[in-house]
């Protein structure tokens, strides 16, 4: 594969060239990889997108959301990429995002492009291929990258890893429901959005929103927030209301971030997290390696009949072991 061509083919904005690379960064073969960080290190990260990550629990509407807010978008002339982290998808090989009925208008239109969840063992390489899926949307010039996730689990942590904005979406429920959304996903989000405010369900949708918004402001304020923030909003995503004022209030939480320093103070530690997972990722792959596999057995046996001792033995492995290819 000629990865300069399929870096020009890309930052041009060919589909097909974004959707092979994709593929290329899902694969766990390891020539695939080494062309993907090739790739990705030939993209830079000039191009930047507005990456917002979305998580709501299964039925609270996060596709017809994605679909109407994403039409929106494309409507005022940008263009927006769709990719999802789907835990599920591991496990079960059931996905809860990867329907491909789901968002059918916008996987349709010309200035959108929706890709499903990777499936991978684990949630760890689900998220590192999002994550470099994301960077090769930025530089095929997407103005907005969503990237989807459902709310079990510790899908939120490392989508939020990877996001420039969060966005919480909720269905209307009673009061006590409130506890229901587990404190930590709650310090996460920039913007709280209680779907479905519609219909029979309007009064309860207001209702939550209030609950959410009184229960907001009493958390510590974080330095990257500018007043007022985060905030809850309702929307109706199937009757499309709501969403220019939940665009509004993204943007002017992004650009209130850009100008206080706190957009690339973000994208930098965010930077240093993948640094560091690549790195944890390596060396978990070096040590399952068969020459590391059989070092180890062979210096457990050692220690266990008492003719090494633990940390020397460790030591003297961990000198050994050679880490060639990231
Ligand atoms: P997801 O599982 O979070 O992706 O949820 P879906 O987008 O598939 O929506 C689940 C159900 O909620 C579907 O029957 C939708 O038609 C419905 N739904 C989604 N958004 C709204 C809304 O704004 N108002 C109402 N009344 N129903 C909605």
């Amino acid at each position: 594969m000629d990865i300069a061509d399929m870096a020009q083919r890309l930052i041009a904005g060919e589909r097909r060239a974004l959707a092979r690379a994709i593929t290329l960064v899902e694969s766990g073969r390891a020539d695939h990889r080494a062309q993907a960080t090739e790739l990705l290190a030939t993209l830079g990260t000039e191009k930047q997108a507005l990456r917002i990550g979305l998580s709501g629990t299964p039925g609270v509407g996060k596709s017809t959301f994605i679909e109407s807010f994403g039409l929106m978008l494309t409507g005022q002339g940008m263009r927006v990429a769709v990719l999802a982290v789907d835990p599920s998808s591991s496990r079960s090989g059931g996905s809860i995002l990867g329907d491909k009925t789901r968002m059918d208008l916008l996987s349709r239109d010309p200035a959108a492009f929706i890709r499903p969840s990777p499936s991978q063992t684990h949630l760890g390489g689900v998220a590192r291929r999002t994550r470099e899926a994301v960077a090769l949307c930025e530089a095929a010039g997407f103005d907005v990258v969503l990237i989807e996730t459902v709310g079990v689990g510790q899908s939120e942590t490392v989508v939020a890893q990877m996001s420039d904005l969060f966005l919480l979406l909720l269905a209307p429920a009673g009061g006590d429901e409130l506890q229901g959304v587990k404190r930590g996903i709650m310090e996460m989000a920039d913007l709280i959005v209680v779907n479905k405010a519609d219909g029979d369900l309007k009064a309860t949708a207001m209702r939550t929103q209030a609950d959410y918004a009184g229960a907001l402001r009493l958390m510590r304020k974080r330095p990257q927030d500018p007043d007022g923030y985060p905030c809850a909003m309702t929307v109706s995503a199937l009757e499309q209301r709501g969403l220019p004022e939940v665009w509004q209030s993204l943007k002017s939480l992004s650009d209130w971030r850009r100008d206080h320093g706190f957009w690339e103070l973000t994208r930098a530690t965010q930077a240093r997290y993948w640094f560091e997972d690549a790195v944890k990722t390596a060396l978990l792959a070096q040590l399952a390696q068969p020459h590391a596999r059989a070092a180890l057995a062979q210096l457990s046996d050692a220690v266990a009949r008492g003719e090494q001792e633990p940390a020397a033995a460790a030591a003297a492995f961990v000198r050994e072991l050679r880490v060639d290819d990231v």
